[in-house]
């Protein structure tokens, strides 16, 4: 499974687009730019850019700095994965109601053939 993008900034190799990640084994955030491949740099500055980006702030110095104070806290957000937990509560869900339905259908079929 791949992580999932927390942001998207600008690439300052190829001014493309480029994903910012995380491990989940690691506190540290990556850039990954399909045309640069994986930025892995751990550098407090680069770090707190990638984190603001993510918190979706500017690129102002101060902004960096409250970043960086507010990194050791920061955990993931709850809403970072609710598209995957919304798609298979989904398809779960859907399958439920289908399986309801042709239960449903079957059973009214048994009935009128009772009465019939
Ligand atoms: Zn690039």
């Amino acid at each position: 499974m791949s992580n999932p993008i927390l942001a998207t900034i600008e690439c300052d190799g190829c001014t493309g687009d480029a994903s910012i990640k995380k491990l989940n084994n690691s506190p540290l955030l990556y850039l990954h730019c399909k045309t640069c491949g994986m930025d892995r740099r751990s550098g407090k500055q680069l770090q707190a850019k990638w984190q603001a980006a993510i918190d979706g702030k500017s690129d102002l110095p101060a902004v960096i700095e409250k970043a960086e104070s507010l990194a050791d806290e920061w955990s993931p957000p709850a809403e970072s994965d609710p598209e995957n937990k919304d798609e298979n509560s989904g398809v779960s869900g859907k399958t439920i109601a289908v399986g309801t339905i042709g239960v449903l259908s079957v059973l009214a079929m048994f009935f009128k053939a009772i009465k019939g």
